[in-house]
């Protein structure tokens, strides 16, 4: 860069929090303004499995390979933190469906994604602290998947962010993209503070649509309602995260679980001020329903429980890179945010700088809806 490049980055999630810290590592001077708090949405609320298992685009397969891979260099630098770790994974369908698992792991073989498929029995040997009677038929053990806490990644990369001289404004409230001559020219917070930068960056999650449609930008929304639940702290050797019909279940620090899981999504209600609530006994169901998962099905108490929007854009593949209708504004809205935080900061970050377009963004392009 031939003088210092200013960026100004809406939205204090993983995706707007790794691409401030990403483009301080270059020498952009970065403001990076978000609503309320940092992770107070969906980075607040998310399983966080490091993955991607299944079956999806080769491209959308590719980049959360490599978002994967991010996370493995930096646990690599300290394998004791106990909010990333790689325990592998471990999914299962309901009884009678064992087939479907049998295809999915051949699929997943097909294509080198390192896949098991093992028996009850044979889960111990593979991953700890399981009950494996929970287990119907069959179960695909994926030893290269993980898991994060995001609050805590992005306490970390906030650290590096303050280090690099980052400019953070909290409660911006509702901010705005600033346009002059059909260019992005900074960003407006909702009590009318002006930041102008040379860029701006959108990444407010299942907002981003809305902030994107003043300019005149149409990006379908797919987001739906869902909720995390923090167990309280219970022992127990689980380390892999479960993917299972009643209950998806993680490791999370202080020897607590986080679940989730989509049965319950039209108990939760939306109320006028735009919270959310569910009735108690579903998070217990949830929570029992876990506990069956867990070897010595230890009682699990619910010590928390957040509900709110799950970014996902409407054709489900992540939206990346900068509006064709308006040059200097760039996006990033996708679900899987957990897995590609880092690397979708680190492609977007040079793209924002250099200018020069990354090939592994190319079918993820905002221009695909207009
Ligand atoms: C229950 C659940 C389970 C999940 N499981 C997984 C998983 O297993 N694996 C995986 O990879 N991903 C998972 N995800 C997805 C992942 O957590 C998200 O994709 C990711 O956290 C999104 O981060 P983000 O930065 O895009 O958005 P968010 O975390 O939602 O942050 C957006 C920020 O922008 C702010 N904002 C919005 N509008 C404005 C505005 N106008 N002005 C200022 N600020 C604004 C918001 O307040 C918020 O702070 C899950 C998500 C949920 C909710």
């Amino acid at each position: 860069m031939s003088s210092t490049k200013h960026v100004a980055v809406i939205g204090g999630g993983i995706l707007g929090v790794s691409t401030a810290v990403h483009l301080l590592r270059q020498g952009a001077s970065v403001t990076l303004l978000t609503e309320q708090g940092l992770a107070s949405e969906a980075t607040g609320r998310s399983l966080s499995w490091l993955n991607s298992a299944g079956e999806r685009s080769t491209p959308y397969h590719q980049l959360r390979v490599a978002g994967v891979d991010r996370y493995r260099t930096l646990f690599a630098a300290d394998p004791n933190r106990e909010w990333l770790q790689f325990g592998g994974g471990l999914m299962w369908n309901a009884a009678g469906q064992g087939e479907v698992t049998e295809a999915r792991h051949a699929y997943e073989k097909s294509i080198g994604y390192d896949s098991k498929l093992l028996a009850p029995e044979e889960i111990a040997s593979v991953t700890p602290g399981i009950d494996s009677a929970a287990i119907p038929e069959n179960a695909i053990f994926n030893p290269g998947e993980g898991w994060v806490s995001l609050p805590d990644l992005v306490n970390f990369l906030m650290e590096e962010f303050h280090a690099l001289g980052g400019r953070l404004v909290l409660n911006a409230g509702k901010a705005s993209v600033m346009v002059d001559d059909g260019r992005a020219t900074g960003v407006e917070t909702a009590g009318g503070e002006t930041y102008p930068a040379d860029a701006v960056l959108v990444a407010c999650g299942a907002g981003t649509p809305a902030v994107v449609k003043p300019l005149g930008v149409e990006i379908p929304n797919g987001s739906p309602v869902s909720m995390l639940v923090v167990t309280k702290p219970v022992e127990h050797q689980v380390t892999a995260v479960m993917n299972t019909p009643r209950a998806a279940v993680r490791p999370n620090p202080g020897n607590t679980f986080a679940l989730d899981h989509d049965w319950y999504e039209e108990q939760i209600t939306e109320h006028a001020d735009g919270s959310f609530t569910i009735p108690d006994d579903v998070v217990q169901e949830l929570a029992d329903e876990s506990s069956k998962l867990i070897a010595g099905n230890p009682e699990l108490k619910p010590a928390s429980w957040k509900i709110g929007y799950k970014p996902i854009p409407g054709d489900g593949e992540p939206v990346f890179g900068e509006l064709g209708q308006v040059p200097g504004c760039f996006v990033a809205f996708t679900h899987s945010g957990a897995t590609l935080g880092l690397i979708a900061g680190e492609l977007l970050s040079d793209e924002i700088l250099s200018g020069e377009k990354h090939p592994m963004l190319a079918t993820f392009r905002p221009g695909r809806f207009s």
